[in-house]
């Protein structure tokens, strides 16, 4: 697959993650990836972790242990095991904007990904009762809203991550998010991508969790087609394939039925940022 698969953990630098890089890379060389990035947890907003540490890392020591074994996928040669990218999933609250965009400016990180793991600083995991309080449009059209924010207060993060993500948590079990639900929400976020050059992640980590947990089918835990679709008609061109894998059993999970469903909506042209510079290669065949 001649994709770059943006959005993977570690362990010892993502509190929840155990992979090593060593099984990451060989796992992306037997899929005969184009390339594979790392982008360890940044959530820095202290208030979001009452009882403990936030999850961040130093990303001076980030670049130590990483930055000379990056390849870039632009330059692979055909018998080139897969590139290697430097990113980092920004978790983002409006109190550590400042910070987050200080991080992308200041380190070498190929693109940072805006992923939005809080709403109210409340944990979806944990503090079900206070964010699933409403129906889920309502919450739902809460939770595109502060995602469209953190693509506004962070213009320079090129991929917005897994914008599906409370839809894991919600005590419903048909929780799957639909562009119905919230679409002046979507439409706006949109158009703030489209306007910063910002391209959607699809997370094979979400459709995972609606299948184990949820008792959805992989065809119906797919993302709704009316958001992708949305997506295009606003200017969305790319997507970014995620498998957020933590463990080295979720690298490339669903990533064949993704493409190919994305496909049939017309997405062709997966993303993935060099040093910020946009890259894609185009699927011919799925
Ligand atoms: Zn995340
Ligand atoms: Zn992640």
């Amino acid at each position: 697959m001649s994709i770059v698969d943006v959005h993977n953990h570690l362990g010892g630098w993502s509190p929840d993650a155990g992979q090593t890089l060593e099984e990451l890379l060989s796992k992306a060389s037997e899929l005969n990836l184009h390339g594979v990035a790392i982008s360890d947890h940044y959530d820095a907003d202290a208030d979001c972790y009452p009882n403990g540490d936030p999850w961040v890392f130093d990303a001076k020591e980030y670049m130590d242990a990483f930055y000379d074994l990056r390849r870039l996928p632009s330059r692979r040669q055909p018998d080139d095991p897969p590139g290697f990218l430097i990113s980092v999933e920004l978790g983002w609250t409006e109190a550590v904007t400042d910070e987050l965009r200080a991080l992308l400016r200041d380190n070498p990180f190929d693109y940072g990904i805006l992923s939005v793991h809080y709403l109210d600083r409340c944990d979806p995991f944990y503090d079900k009762q206070a964010i699933y309080r409403e129906s889920l449009a309502d919450t739902y059209t809460r939770v595109i809203n502060v995602v469209a924010d953190s693509a506004k207060a962070v213009p320079e993060a090129r991929i917005i991550g897994h914008y599906d993500f409370f839809s894991r948590y919600a005590t419903e079990n048909r929780s799957k998010m639909f562009y119905r639900q919230a679409p002046d929400a979507f439409d706006r976020l949109f158009r703030i991508m489209h306007e910063n050059g910002q391209i959607l992640e699809i997370n094979a980590g979400t459709i995972d969790s609606l299948m184990r947990n949820k008792g959805y089918s992989l065809k119906d835990a797919l993302p709704d087609k009316d958001v992708l679709r949305r997506y295009r008609e606003l200017g969305g061109h790319f997507l970014a394939f995620a498998s957020d894998a933590h463990y080295n059993t979720q690298f490339g999970r669903l990533m064949r039925p993704t493409l190919a469903y994305a496909a049939s909506l017309g997405f062709r042209d997966w993303a993935w940022f060099e040093a910020g510079e946009l890259r894609f290669t185009r699927l011919q065949t799925v």
